[in-house]
């Protein structure tokens, strides 16, 4: 472009780009949810913005909090356009290519080991999913504090910034100018884009309206040449008005000329007309009765909110009545996110968005949920919380402690309905029982959870005192008897032999290992059933935990590992074995650095293996010293 700047990609993004551009993935309608989920996000902070200041929606068709697509067939153009809040030279610069974000480089790494295209809203890189389809795009924006500027990019490691002096003033907010490549052409028809919105984009909360030929019924007698100048005289005082674009003036002026034709019937033609055709329903799903909402459209509504692209594994949707008021949809995703865990202590996720009477505030909000469970996607919209405060004031209202308070209880009644109904076909699989059993389908549910938030049901105990046992009622271990199976804290007790009164466990870095090892051995033979901790975080989560169902937790690697049913007979052996070996031990002491050894004694603990270091009642177990030594805590 004549007179622009010219800048190079960030050299992940470049990456990026080139591989959209060369794909042949398939599943390329994914871009158009992007998009439209990029406009509905800036829609969304200009109309948080405008809460507190109202004149920042500007006047006219600049406060139309909508989204536009319409094409051109001719030269095969996509053009979208939202009334959001735009963006500056510097936005256009940083947010489009310039600034790698923290997901682009996983996302990459992903799609190396065969990750879905589908997932790229999810590392906050959907923008680029255009060019999957298009091979230029212009993106044209108008922010409040700046001039109108074009970015522009053929996706060849670089793009162009310059100020717009060409296109119709957009007021403000942001116009995409898609060049549809050619094995995109399938994009360039009004029944391809009304399908991909109604499919991808139903629930986003504003309207999408395309332009659509349809065919219009016209009063013949209006045809004058009379008529026809009258209506476009008032079209340009209207344009100059409102700045409204033409077609939009074609859509009033049909309103107008079907509510003549009621009043007196007049013979009429059949026209092809462009018209705006709204293709949404945007009302708040969550407003809804929850029986008059189907599965499918509580499904629909989380791919929405979420960025997700996979159905929900479960939901929750209710309203809370008392001093605080408030709905909700709240969803537990079937993946955790990618970065969930790595970037645990880092970085909170972001999946719950706060309205306040349907206006959306914020959806990072970390005083709506504890982080364990930040993973839960959905929506929570408030009529007790103020509207017209600032989000660093709103963060000190009390109403959010009872909110966050209200929202872990749902969340983890559904985590435990799950868990509930897992051991409920577990026990009926081992009698055999078949009536009433719940679905394939339920019955599997918990171990999908288990299998990607199982590690949050522990920082939970960790982080969560009031909550503590509850979630302990979630976890899922295997233990000397389980086999194959998991089982639950619950079932072991079940099992416990007569007189046990410990929890007994055991912890190292593979089942294998501790399955093997010498501290097994008499729990093994006396027939105890044995924990098996093989996930770094399970001693801490016992550090926690203490003891459940008044049972301690006793670990086989300690020194005070006291077995229940020891009898007089074997009480006096332990005492002449004791005497038998004592020099033995005095020996020992000397020969090794009594500043690492604390004690040495004759135990029965072992039955093959001669002889164990342990580790002393009061110290960090082995694996624990090893983990500490590997995080460096
Ligand atoms: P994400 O939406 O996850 O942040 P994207 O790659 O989709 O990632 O978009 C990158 C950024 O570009 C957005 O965060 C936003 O700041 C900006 N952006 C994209 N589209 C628009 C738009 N229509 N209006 C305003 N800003 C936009
Ligand atoms: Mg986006």
């Amino acid at each position: 472009r004549d007179g622009a700047e010219q800048f190079t990609f960030q050299a992940e993004v470049n990456r990026l780009m080139d591989i959209l551009i060369n794909s042949l993935y398939s599943n390329k309608d994914i871009f158009l949810r992007e998009l439209i989920s990029n406009a509905a996000d800036a829609l969304d902070k200009i109309r948080f913005l405008s809460l507190t200041d109202k004149s920042i929606l500007g006047e006219g068709d600049a406060a139309n909090l909508e989204i536009k697509l319409w094409l051109d067939s001719e030269s095969k153009t996509l053009y979208i356009r939202d009334r959001g809040i735009g963006m500056t030279k510097d936005d256009l610069i940083k947010n489009l290519g310039t600034i790698a974000k923290s997901g682009t480089s996983a996302f990459l790494e992903s799609m190396q080991k065969g990750g879905d295209m589908n997932l790229i809203g999810q590392f906050g890189v959907g923008f680029y999913s255009v060019y999957l389809v298009a091979d230029y795009v212009e993106v044209i924006s108008k922010h409040n504090d700046d001039k109108q500027y074009i970015w522009a990019s053929t996706a060849d490691g670089s793009f162009t910034i310059s100020e717009d002096t060409e296109n119709e003033d957009l007021g403000r907010g942001t116009l995409i100018k898609i060049q549809l490549k050619e094995e995109a052409q399938e994009y360039a028809t009004e029944a391809k884009l009304k399908e991909l919105v109604q499919h991808y984009s139903e629930f986003i909360n504003f309207p999408i309206y395309l332009q659509s030929e349809k065919e219009v019924e016209v009063p013949v007698e209006e045809e004058t040449e009379e008529a026809k100048e009258t209506e476009e005289a008032k079209e340009t005082e209207d344009a100059e008005e409102a700045d409204e674009d033409k077609d939009e003036e074609g859509a009033e002026d049909d309103e107008e000329e079907a509510k003549e034709e009621v009043e007196k019937p007049k013979a009429t033609r059949k026209e092809k007309r462009k018209d705006w055709e709204l293709l949404n329903d945007n009302k708040a799903i969550w407003l809804r009765k929850p029986s008059e909402v189907t599965e499918e459209e509580y499904q629909k509504f989380y791919k929405a909110v979420s960025k997700d692209y996979t159905d929900a594994l479960s939901y929750s949707h209710f309203r809370a009545e008392g001093d605080v008021e408030f709905r909700t949809i709240l969803y537990i995703p079937s993946f955790s996110p990618f970065d969930f865990y790595d970037k645990y202590y880092e970085k909170a996720q972001n999946g719950l968005k706060l309205y306040v009477r349907r206006v959306f505030i914020s959806d990072d909000m970390k005083e709506l949920i504890p982080r364990y469970l930040s993973f839960v996607k959905g929506i929570v919209d408030s009529d007790t919380l103020p509207l017209n405060v600032s989000r660093e004031m709103l963060q000190q209202e009390a109403a959010l402690k009872t909110i966050k308070k209200k929202l872990v209880r749902k969340v983890l009644d559904m985590i435990r309905k799950m868990s509930e109904t897992e051991v409920k076909c577990k026990a009926m699989e081992e009698k055999g029982e078949t009536e009433d059993k719940p679905s394939e389908k339920d019955c599997g549910q918990y171990g999908k959870f288990w299998e990607q938030f199982g590690r949050a049901v522990k920082l939970g105990i960790i982080e969560d005192s009031t909550n503590r046992n509850r979630l302990a009622k979630l976890l899922r271990f295997t233990t000397s008897k389980s086999g194959d199976k998991l089982t639950t804290l619950d079932e072991y007790i079940g099992r416990m032999k007569e007189g046990q009164k410990s929890i007994y466990y055991l912890a190292g870095t593979s089942k294998e290992e501790v399955a093997n090892s010498p501290f097994l051995e008499q729990l093994l033979r006396k027939d105890y059933e044995v924990i098996f901790f093989t996930d770094v975080l399970d001693e801490y989560v016992m550090g926690h935990l203490m003891d459940y169902d008044d049972k301690k937790f006793s670990n086989a690697s300690k020194e005070d590992l006291k077995l229940a049913d020891k009898d007089e007979v074997e009480k006096k052996k332990d005492k002449e074995v004791k005497e038998e070996f004592k020099d033995l031990t005095k020996w020992w002491k000397k020969v090794v650095d009594d500043t690492k050894l604390q004690a040495v004694k004759v135990s029965n603990r072992l039955s093959t293996t001669p002889c164990v270091v342990v580790t002393g009642k009061y110290g960090n177990s082995a694996n624990m010293e090893r983990i500490m030594r590997a995080q460096a805590f």
